[in-house]
Formats: C-alpha cells, sequence, structure tokens
C-alpha cells in the first residue's frame, strides 16, 4: 500500500543491511516514477520460424533506467511492480509502445506477429480486455498479429480467474502463449483447460540440449504433446546451431534466442533485419 511504501521509503541505511535489501528499497522508491519519467523502453528480440529460417516477429522485453540507481532488469522490478500494483500503468505502457512499433513494422511492409508479456496481476484488471481492444482498433491492427504470453507459474496462481480472462482476451482474436513452459506446476489436466494457442519451452530446457540427453528428452515429448494438443509451439533460449538444428529436427515451430539475436531497440531491431534478411535472399 502508498502507507506502507511511504515508511519504506524513510528507512535509513543502518549498519547490517545488505547491499541487496538497500537496491530493492531504492527500486520500489522509483518504481512509481518509472512510466512518468519515461525512463521505460522496450527491446525486441526476434521470432523465427524453424522451418525456413523467416522472421515472424518479435517479442518486447521491457528494459528501465533509473537516474538513480541505473539498469534494472524485468527479473529484478516485475516482481516488485506486482506487489506495488505498479505493474498496472507499466503493462498498459508496453501494451502501446509495443502496438505502435507494430504498427510502424507493418507501415514498412513487414507482415510481423509482435509478443506482448502480461502478468497474473493483468488478469484481475477489470479494463484490460476493453482496453486492448481498443487501442487495436484505433491502430487497425489484425488481432491475429499480437500474441500475448503468461507464464505457466502466473496462469497458476489463480486458474480459474485467469482462464476466463485469458478466453475472453482470445476472443478478440489475439493469440495467447503460455511462457516459459515446464518451471511451473501445472498439470496435464490444467494444460488442457487453458484457452491457448501456443506453447513456450522455458530456456532452461533450451540452452543446454547439444550436451544434455535428458533435456532433450523432456523437450521433444513436450514438442509432440503440444503438437498433438494444436499448439504452436516455441523454444526460447536458442543459444547455439546445434540447439537450432535438434529444434528443427523434432519440428519446433517457432525459435528464438541469442543464437539469432539478442533483444535490441528498435533501431537496432531494424538495422539487425536488414542485415539478417540481406544473408536470408
Ligand atoms: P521471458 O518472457 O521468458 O523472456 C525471455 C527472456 O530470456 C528475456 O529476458 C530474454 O532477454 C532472455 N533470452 C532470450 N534469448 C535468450 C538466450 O538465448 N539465452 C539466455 N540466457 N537468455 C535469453 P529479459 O528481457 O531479462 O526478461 C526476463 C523476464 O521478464 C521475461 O521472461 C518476462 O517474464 C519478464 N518481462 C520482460 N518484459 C516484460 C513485460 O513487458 N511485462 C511483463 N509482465 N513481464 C516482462
Ligand atoms: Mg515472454
Ligand atoms: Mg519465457
Ligand atoms: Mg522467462
Amino acid at each position: 500500500s502508498a502507507a506502507k511504501l511511504q515508511q519504506l521509503s524513510v528507512v535509513e541505511y543502518e549498519p547490517g543491511m545488505d547491499e541487496q535489501h538497500m537496491r530493492r528499497l531504492r527500486i520500489l522508491q522509483a518504481l512509481p516514477n518509472a512510466v512518468t519519467e519515461q525512463n521505460l523502453q522496450l527491446h525486441y528480440q526476434p521470432k523465427i520460424a524453424a522451418a525456413d529460417g523467416r522472421v515472424i516477429g518479435a517479442e518486447a522485453l521491457l528494459r528501465w533506467r533509473d537516474d538513480g540507481i541505473g539498469v534494472v532488469r524485468p527479473d529484478e522490478f516485475i516482481p516488485l511492480a506486482e506487489q506495488t500494483g505498479e505493474i498496472t500503468p507499466i503493462t498498459a505502457w508496453v501494451i502501446q509502445a509495443a502496438l505502435d512499433q507494430l504498427q510502424l513494422w507493418q507501415e514498412q511492409g513487414f507482415d510481423f506477429v509482435m509478443a506482448i508479456n502480461l502478468s497474473a496481476v493483468n488478469l484481475q484488471e477489470p479494463e484490460l480486455v476493453e482496453s486492448i481492444q481498443q487501442q487495436l482498433k484505433r491502430r487497425h491492427i489484425d488481432p491475429s498479429k499480437v500474441t500475448f504470453e503468461v507464464t505457466e507459474s502466473a496462469l497458476m496462481v489463480e486458474p480459474e480467474l485467469a482462464i476466463a480472462k485469458l478466453a475472453e482476451l482470445r476472443a478478440l482474436g489475439v493469440k495467447i502463449s503460455i511462457d516459459d513452459y515446464g518451471t511451473g506446476y501445472s498439470s496435464l489436466a490444467q494444460l488442457k483447460r487453458l484457452p491457448v494457442d501456443e506453447l513456450k519451452i522455458d530456456r532452461s530446457f533450451v540452452q543446454d540440449l547439444a550436451i544434455s540427453d535428458i533435456d532433450l528428452t523432456i523437450v521433444a515429448s513436450t514438442l509432440r504433446l503440444a503438437r498433438d494438443m494444436g499448439l504452436t509451439t516455441v523454444a526460447e533460449g536458442v543459444e547455439d546451431e546445434q540447439a537450432w538444428q535438434l529444434l528443427r529436427d523434432k519440428n519446433c515451430d517457432v525459435l528464438q534466442g541469442f543464437y539469432f539475436s539478442r533483444p535490441l531497440a528498435a533501431a537496432q531491431f531494424d538495422k539487425w533485419l536488414k542485415e539478417y534478411l540481406r544473408a536470408h535472399k
């Protein structure tokens, strides 16, 4: 709550208070200004069709650079923003920025899909679906060109609510993806009920594919399961050519990872894209 934050913000350094704790407090103090001070930026990481190497779109990944704190990774500030409620204005900003960029790419003739990450908290916002619908309409964006990624663990917080909200979102025509699949604790019974289009295998299973037989077994069987359920399959964390080839051999649909590109600011992404298209003609 605001009162609680107020209390936190007057906490002074005490001997014994560790570095990490101090950083957490500074992040909590700076978070409410992240949107208004225009310190947020999206980076984009290409998603590649495994079969032919085509760029099918990008995932928008949030970056925050605070003047006092420096660069803060999303893994660090998003969980805090979820706790304080700051995730609501942050996500609203992410959605409009990502859709602006998608519109720009479309105007340049790229038939891309934009993937946007949502938190479990966002699924509890009453205006989320309507706001997304309006934003798509205003920009004349075909809803099927937008994917919302929600982590498997976020879906398990309040499954009934999440399922209902995702179904509502999906009815707009957007796609829904389960992110970081394999790290949560969803059962196959739950997976079967989720209104989703895409399953994104967590990078912890993908990174060492070339040297880990057990990871290869897990990935291969997950890909088979997802495909049999009619889902598009995505592997994140593809870092080398061997992983790329193994995933292609196992019929994974879409690949994402440092092997193709790190997440890049829009201008760098455009440069990368030009280069990639030239090399893959
Ligand atoms: P995610 O959605 O699973 O995104 C993939 C993460 O893996 C990104 O980290 C990306 O930079 C990283 N990655 C991509 N390819 C590779 C690779 O080949 N190797 C390795 N080691 N890492 C790779 P990032 O950008 O730090 O984001 C971390 C997480 O923060 C995201 O995981 C997502 O859960 C969350 N996040 C990022 N942006 C947003 C946002 O706008 N909203 C919400 N709610 N969450 C976000
Ligand atoms: Mg994601
Ligand atoms: Mg992921
Ligand atoms: Mg992740």
